[in-house]
């Protein structure tokens, strides 16, 4: 165990009323529920809505919680919200953004090195409109959890491979049992030695940082830590970052990830606020992400050069390790590109 005492309790009691399943089975899954919980009028919305993408909405009531009710611009609801623009076609932006599909074998992607990434799931908590992921056909390439054997076989047939990433949709769907069960088979591989898990789960639905989850995670040999994926300060209200700070004090580090998105947080204030918010629960920023070019997401593009102004704006404002890295991630490049 990497933590020897015993777990730290943190007392959420609002978060802790309902269970995790609860909240994601009961998500609003169309805009017009949305809007009017929050009550805006859809003819205020910045967008023509659209509720019959492909891709459609789903946004849990506990993140539904932190947008402003009456504000259209809120800048969580933009990131959820579904609407016409996405159908529009704009050059250079495709279906399949880093050239994944076809990688590697059913469930896993094996795109750098001495790192694998398991696709556990086709789904998220949330349907978030920027995502590169949004049109990868996750009932085709099946999950890592289907194929299991096949994929832990891989693991243990290739010995450069010292960490597996957990990703998805969100690997945090799974419940605890089958994660402890995942977890412990690949402990049981000797030449692995990190765990990372890639989710936005706990930020929108915050209760799904059970005892268990920490236990589990705690406990593995595999040092361990959890990526999650934040754009805005508001994402981060008290209940979601002690919930993470639990994970912290229990020996799991909690790194960010955040895309950088136009309307959303492409300023200096609303990213340096970002970054003082995560530390305040101990959790530090890792990657500032440019837009992938994912079809249906144009309308979120800040370009690069505006990018790097900012990072240097951060710079002058923040100590340095509270200063993202802004990277891009380019098709067939053996790791991502850090451009400051
Ligand atoms: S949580 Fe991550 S993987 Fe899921 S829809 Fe949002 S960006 Fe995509």
């Amino acid at each position: 165990m990497k933590n020897s005492a015993a777990i730290i309790p943190v007392s959420s009691p609002e978060c802790q009323k309902k269970s995790w399943k609860h909240e994601l089975k009961n998500a609003f899954s169309n805009n017009r529920q949305l809007l009017e919980y929050l009550q805006i009028d859809k003819r205020a919305a910045p967008y023509e809505i659209n509720e019959s993408l492909d891709f459609p909405v789903r946004v849990p009531l506990s993140f539904a919680k932190r947008m402003k009710v009456g504000d259209p611009l809120d800048p969580l609801l933009l990131q959820v919200l579904a609407n016409d623009i996405e159908n529009q076609v704009v050059a250079g932006y495709g279906k399949d953004p880093l050239l994944e599909q076809g990688l590697s074998q059913p469930g896993l992607l094996h795109k750098y090195y001495g790192r694998v990434l398991f696709i556990l799931s086709g789904s998220c908590a949330i349907n978030c409109r920027y995502c590169f992921r949004r049109h990868f056909p996750y009932q085709t390439s099946a999950d890592s959890y289907s194929n299991l054997q096949n994929n832990l076989d891989y693991v243990s047939s290739d010995t450069s491979i010292s960490e597996v990433i957990l990703s998805g949709g969100d690997p945090l769907l799974m419940g605890d049992q089958q994660l402890a069960l995942l977890v412990n088979q690949l402990s049981e591989i000797p030449h692995v030695k990190q765990l990372r898990i890639h989710t936005r789960m706990p930020i929108v639905i915050p209760s799904r940082i059970t005892e268990q989850l920490i236990e589990l995670l705690a406990a593995t040999r595999l040092i361990t830590c959890l990526v999650v994926h934040t754009n805005h300060p508001n994402e981060i209200d008290d209940i979601t970052g002690t919930q993470l700070q639990r994970l912290v004090q229990n020996g799991i580090p909690v790194l960010n990830q955040s895309v950088l998105l136009k309307d959303i947080n492409n300023n200096s204030k609303t990213l340096a606020l970002l970054s003082r918010r995560l530390f305040s629960y101990q959790i530090l920023p890792y990657y500032l992400h440019l837009l992938d070019p994912v079809q249906g997401s144009a309308h979120f593009y800040e370009s690069e050069a505006n990018a790097l102004v900012l990072i240097d704006s951060l710079r002058k404002s923040l100590p340095g390790f509270l200063v993202p890295r802004l990277a891009v991630e380019r098709p067939g490049e053996k790791s991502k590109t850090i451009l400051a």
